[in-house]
């Protein structure tokens, strides 16, 4: 039996998608030859490429202008790129603090240029999401964190910001988990890690017409226009990662799309949620109103129970319960490919934990 995977990252995967790609490591399309020993330039490989791509425009309806990319360096190497792609030499860009995440792209963005961090929930250890900010006219980019993987929290509603300013968002952990309307954004990045694959690769979905208007010299590989221009082809690309997003995609849209995972996913994190709220031995660290529906922290109300929780979970076949060392507690992440069943599991214990007194 698999057990109940809440790893925050890397995530859990559908089975089928597992099975599918251990068959394409041993024997690729039946050409008697490992997906990951041919040539990334075959027509099979290509035919992967193409079709990642196409499953990310589909299923999040990316309008005609943008570009989908999959690149290197994880969502960390985006903090820097974002910036050098995007920052004029002599402009400014503001950040939205919610955490660790968004601290790591501010530290970042600040080695390129001038950055305003216009607000911040660290005042109460990243709990809640701001909502009182403007980003002055002459801002070239707002930059945010649409889900804060390690403390819980989600912007329900995306900034808004005005017509000269670019919107870029840190999607990685929320990604294709509910509709979003791509519309409204000038560049999102993802590490696939989250929620569509395996580590290694790096999803950004990019307006075209916002590059090459800073003025500055981007190095090649830092360059999205280079990546553009090659189809994400420019270097080898991480072929197996890639391969694996492009079964997620699709598993997502054989099982009815991102409208119908959002409802699942609403449904999983009302299921935990109610439970934490009504059960007095736990309690929840995230501002109710900013929840996340994908990374679920709380806490036990009499740490005593520790011990006995811990067992429990663990004797249930429960995996990455663990909270992350800066909120402590618990982090029960309940991404797209976790079933609702292991969330039930999970609520079982939470009540026989209580039961058990
Ligand atoms: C995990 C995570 C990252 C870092 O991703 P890497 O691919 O490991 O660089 C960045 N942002 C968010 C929101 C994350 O959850």
């Amino acid at each position: 039996m698999k057990k109940h995977n809440f790893s925050a990252g890397p995530c859990i995967l559908p089975q089928q998608v597992l099975e599918k790609a251990s068959q394409a490591v041993l024997n690729f399309n039946n050409l008697s030859l490992s997906l990951i020993e041919i040539s990334h330039r075959s027509k099979d490989f290509v035919a992967v490429m193409d079709k990642a791509q196409a499953l990310v425009k589909e299923l999040l309806q990316v309008p005609d202008g943008y570009s989908v990319l999959f690149l290197q360096g994880g969502a960390s190497t985006q903090f820097l790129m974002t910036t050098m792609n995007l920052l004029k030499t002599s402009g400014k860009a503001a950040y939205i603090n919610t955490g660790t995440w968004s601290t790591k792209a501010i530290k970042e963005a600040k080695r390129i240029g001038d950055i305003d961090v216009i607000a911040s929930s660290e005042d109460k250890n990243f709990s809640y999401i701001p909502k009182d900010y403007t980003s002055s006219e002459d801002t070239d980019y707002l930059h945010f964190t649409s889900n804060n993987t390690i403390f819980g929290t989600q912007f329900h509603e995306f900034p808004k910001v005005s017509k000269d300013t670019m919107l870029v968002c840190d999607m990685s952990s929320d990604i294709f988990s509910r509709k979003i309307d791509v519309s409204k954004f000038d560049l999102i990045y993802a590490g696939a890690q989250k929620n569509m694959g395996p580590a290694g690769t790096t999803l950004v979905i990019i307006k075209d017409e916002i590059l090459n208007k800073t003025g500055r010299d981007i190095p090649t590989m830092l360059d999205y226009s280079t990546h553009i221009s090659k189809g994400s082809m420019f270097n080898t690309p991480p072929v197996f990662p890639i391969y694996v997003s492009m079964l997620t995609l699709e598993w997502l849209k054989n099982n009815g799309g991102v409208d119908n995972i959002e409802k699942l996913n609403n449904a999983k994190a009302q299921l935990l949620y109610s439970e934490i709220d009504r059960n007095p031995l736990f309690k929840g660290v995230a501002a109710v109103d900013d929840r996340s529906k994908m990374n679920v922290t709380f806490v036990l109300t009499d740490e005593s129970k520790q011990e006995i929780f811990d067992k429990l979970w663990n004797d249930a076949g429960i995996n990455g319960l663990k909270g992350h060392r800066s909120v402590g507690g618990y982090r029960a992440s309940i991404y797209n490919a976790l079933p609702i069943e292991s969330v039930q599991v999970l609520v079982n214990i939470m009540q026989e934990l209580e039961n058990t007194l």
